[in-house]
């Protein structure tokens, strides 16, 4: 094989995440070498469109000229310096800035419940759970509670760390570690396609739009408190993803779910943990841009739903997709609790080496200046509406079971045949045979199992998003004939 010498390098020493290296190793791998907008360039020279920008980082395009000047400007006054034990300019006005993003101005009947006021500082989407999880942990504690337990839904996925592992029901990932980690309860989350209480036939549509249920989700939801209630018990928090569950196959809620659970959580004295590592900063956008009220548009799915959590956890595209950094914003009544004299030792022990890093915390400023422009909202906006035209090609398969789009996040589940819903056995990879057609037509994006995921960044053109879904027609044609 005529191997590129970046690829041989690669097969000879990197093991990738999330990926079986025997296959890995049969053949060779695409080098990514540049990027720019949502464009990237291998070394051989070959184009292709990041239709998942970049596992979910990417928002604005690769190297955007604004956060390229912030991250150049930041580099000729220093790189990193530690946050145990110092401040840093770009870190400090970043968590203003979160503070403000966090805690929209509605109008005045419509406020929300809680200030979150307080940024903590990590790495990745894993830390940032990690932290909101201790956090809340230690607080329930401190709070009266013996032995904090927590719930969270099915399918959950929140990281990697063992903590967040600990939160997360899919087993593929997470059984094998079972020994390592402490027990949290699960509740079905909805997921009006395969819902056991959706009593409709399939349509050639999103199956929240014709489902024929009860809402027996939040019955379900509302027993699982209860029966902990009668354990004379209650859950310290609940962990959700708000509106989509991610990792779990693109699952979307239907409107009103977040609202109602949510409130039932709150009666039950649980803590909210929103996980919005893939569904912060705009990518839940599905509203019309105003120049009248910038507020007016959230940049988080909670705010969607009018909720408000005890815990907000972001990552991923905090910097514009730029750099690894993560934040867990909390409320001042939380900060209190780990507040004492220095022998009480009420110190929150955590924190990493790069917390609250200079270059993260420019590009994330760049980036959230580039998110509020009005360019930015039009082009969400297009890029909604572009991606919502061109998906309704996709009915015409017979492989294509759903289609479920929010904001700017698209799920499409393929299955044996439509009107079943049968799905493909996972070992026959009918996603990856999918993704590796749709590669070999210059688009770029990872199946979750039989899910092909498309999320592209805010700058993708109409064209560019008429190509990307092109390329799932065409690469379920060839993949199943
Ligand atoms: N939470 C959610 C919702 C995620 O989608 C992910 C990553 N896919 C994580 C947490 C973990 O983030 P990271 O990979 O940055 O640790």
């Amino acid at each position: 094989m005529n191997m590129h010498p970046l690829a041989k390098l690669d097969h000879k020493y990197v093991w990738h995440p999330f990926t079986q290296m025997r296959d890995w190793l049969k053949r060779e791998p695409i080098v990514i070498a540049a990027g720019k907008g949502a464009v990237l360039h291998d070394a051989k020279g070959r184009k292709y469109l990041d239709a998942n920008s970049s596992i979910w980082t990417n928002l604005h395009g690769h190297n955007h000229p604004k956060i390229n000047a912030s991250v150049n400007q930041q580099l000729k006054k220093i790189a990193h310096s530690s946050a145990l034990g110092f401040a840093n300019e770009p870190a400090s006005h970043l968590a203003e800035r979160l503070v403000q993003f966090a805690n929209p101005t509605r109008s005045a009947n419509r406020k929300l419940s809680r200030h979150l006021g307080k940024v903590f500082f990590s790495d990745d989407g894993s830390t940032a759970m990690e932290v909101a999880l201790k956090l809340a942990y230690e607080f329930s504690r401190r709070t009266g509670r013996k032995n904090p337990k927590f719930l969270s839904l099915s399918g959950a996925y929140h990281g990697d760390t063992v903590g967040a592992v600990s939160l997360g029901h899919i087993d593929l990932f997470h059984k094998a570690y079972g020994g390592l980690l402490f027990k949290s309860d699960k509740v079905a989350a909805p997921y009006c396609y395969r819902c056991p209480f959706n009593r409709a036939k399939p349509e050639r549509a999103d199956a929240r739009e014709y489902r024929k249920c009860n809402w027996e989700c939040i019955g379900v939801l509302e027993q699982k408190f209860s029966a902990r209630k009668k354990k004379g018990d209650s859950y310290a928090a609940f962990a959700f993803e708000p509106l989509m569950q991610g990792a779990a196959g693109m699952i979307p809620q239907p409107a009103g779910w977040l609202k109602r659970a949510t409130e039932i959580a709150r009666a039950n004295n649980a803590l909210l943990v929103a996980d919005e590592v893939m569904t912060g900063f705009g990518r839940t956008n599905s509203q019309l841009p105003s120049t009248a009220s910038k507020s007016k548009i959230p940049s988080f799915a909670c705010h969607e739903e009018n909720v408000q959590p005890d815990f907000l956890a972001l990552a991923k595209g905090l910097t514009g997709g730029y750099l690894p950094m993560a934040a867990t914003l909390t409320t001042q009544k939380i900060f209190d609790a780990f507040l004492g004299e220095y022998e009480e030792f009420k110190t929150f022990f955590h924190g990493h080496s790069f917390t609250a890093n200079q270059l993260g915390a420019s590009a994330a400023l760049a980036s959230l200046e580039i998110l509020q422009s009005n360019a930015s909202r039009r082009a969400r906006k297009i890029l909604e509406l572009s991606l919502r035209q061109e998906l309704k090609h996709l009915w015409d398969l017979p492989n294509v079971g759903d289609v479920r789009q929010v904001g700017l996040v698209v799920g499409i589940e393929l299955v044996r045949d439509w009107r079943t819903r049968e799905p493909f056995d996972l070992h026959e990879r009918a996603g990856i045979r999918v993704c590796e057609k749709m590669a070999e037509s210059g688009v770029l994006t990872r199946p979750i199992g039989n899910v092909i995921v498309l999320m592209p960044p805010f700058c993708t053109t109409p064209s560019q998003t008429r190509r990307m879904v092109e390329a799932v027609y065409h690469g379920c044609k060839k993949a199943f004939g």
